[in-house]
């Protein structure tokens, strides 16, 4: 844990966690994630797991750098078509191991469908599934336990929101009293208050009730940036020598900059932001 001394913060005291330090290959939130489900893809005798991402997913990285880790085979399902030559997460996926394959966007968005899922199967065979992002119950279960090592700490515990899975474990797992704050990195994805609710049910945790989604934030969209956010994040790196990168941890950041500076932390509150990756 880290304490941000900064004095655009106004009264409250902001502590980052280093959750990116938690293992070199399987960084932060995707660790704590795929924990239970490699458990499971195991216990279930399984040597292939299949999962989904864009094409500059952290998830499908981290995936096929556990499946090397762990001697799985990994197969990647990448929203849209085949680029060559394959930028560098997809290029890293491959030195990993990972097997590439590509669906169409509209097929994309049906990935939990009945007749998409038995494709696949018939395609590569018997896997243990990950969905996009690896949001699922055991990931909540992974992330739960975050929020109850860093509970205590704060008052506010942030996180950057992309597929919700993250913040449904997190908030699910804070003591009695805390609260839990996502960012949304994508724009206008007023469904994943939806997926929060819909992931701690799947998780059996109920819905906790004690987290909010902030949707201002997103600077343009997923992997979309802006000269503000830009500036915000050398700024960051320049005062406090941590970088926080783009897509994720530097919009969580300017958002809880944002708030202190409009008052909306009570005076003295302690806010803790954890670095995801
Ligand atoms: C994947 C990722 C997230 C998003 O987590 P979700 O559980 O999908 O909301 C946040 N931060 C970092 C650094 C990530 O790589």
């Amino acid at each position: 844990m880290t304490e941000i001394a900064d004095e655009r913060l106004g009264g409250i005291r902001l502590l980052l966690k280093r959750d990116d330090l938690l293992h070199p290959e399987v960084p932060g939130n995707k660790w704590r994630k795929l924990k239970y489900n490699l458990a499971a893809a195991r216990e279930q005798g399984h040597g292939t797991l299949l999962t989904f991402g864009g094409a500059y997913s952290n998830h499908l990285r981290a995936t096929a750098a556990a499946g090397r880790l762990l001697g799985l085979r990994t197969v990647g399902v990448v929203r849209g078509e085949r680029h060559l030559p394959l930028n560098p997460v997809l290029s890293a996926c491959v030195r990993d191991g990972m097997t590439l394959t590509y669906l169409d966007r509209a097929t994309y968005r049906r990935q939990r469908d009945p007749d998409v899922v038995a494709a696949l199967r018939a395609a590569w065979g018997p896997f243990y599934l990950l969905p996009e992002g690896g949001s699922n119950a055991l990931a909540v279960r992974g992330c739960a336990e975050l929020g109850a090592e860093v509970g205590a700490a704060a008052d506010v515990v942030c996180c950057p929101v992309g597929t919700g899975g993250t913040l449904a474990g997190l908030a699910a797992g804070l003591p009695a009293g805390g609260r839990a704050l996502g960012f949304a990195v994508l724009k206008g994805a007023t469904f994943l208050d939806g997926e929060v609710r819909r992931l701690q049910a799947a998780a059996g945790v109920g819905d906790s009730g004690n987290w909010s989604l902030e949707h201002g934030y997103h600077f343009g969209g997923y992997a979309k940036t802006t000269p503000q956010l830009l500036a915000f994040a050398a700024d960051f790196t320049a005062r406090h020598g941590i970088v926080a990168d783009r897509v994720y941890v530097a919009k969580m950041l300017a958002g809880i900059y944002d708030l202190a500076a409009a008052g909306r932390f009570a005076p003295g509150a302690t806010v803790l932001a954890v670095k995801t990756g």
